[in-house]
């Protein structure tokens, strides 16, 4: 189910068990705070409540260095107070 503020971040998830490679320009790569057992570089979107996508940089993410998707130069995490419907999923 998508949110309704996805719109407006434009988010295009990352499709499961893909690792991300490239980042369209203009975008940045985000993922939730979910950090399942196991967890490590190439962890596979899409298991244990891993979620991954790219939306329009904002101030709702901050750059996050946590080894994740190496092939990418950098990535963002979302901020915990915008994460919840991940979190309950
Ligand atoms: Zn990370």
């Amino acid at each position: 189910m998508q949110r309704r503020d996805d719109e407006w971040k434009e988010v295009r998830y990352v499709r499961a068990f893909v690792e991300p490679r490239k980042v369209p320009r203009g975008r940045v790569l985000v993922h939730n705070h979910i950090r399942p057992v196991g967890f490590r570089p190439d962890y596979p979107v899409g298991w244990s409540g891993f979620r991954a996508w790219t939306m329009k940089p904002h101030p709702s993410v901050g750059v996050c260095k946590c080894g994740w998707a190496p092939l990418v130069r950098r990535h963002y995490r979302v901020a915990r107070r915008l994460d919840r419907s991940e979190a309950q999923a």
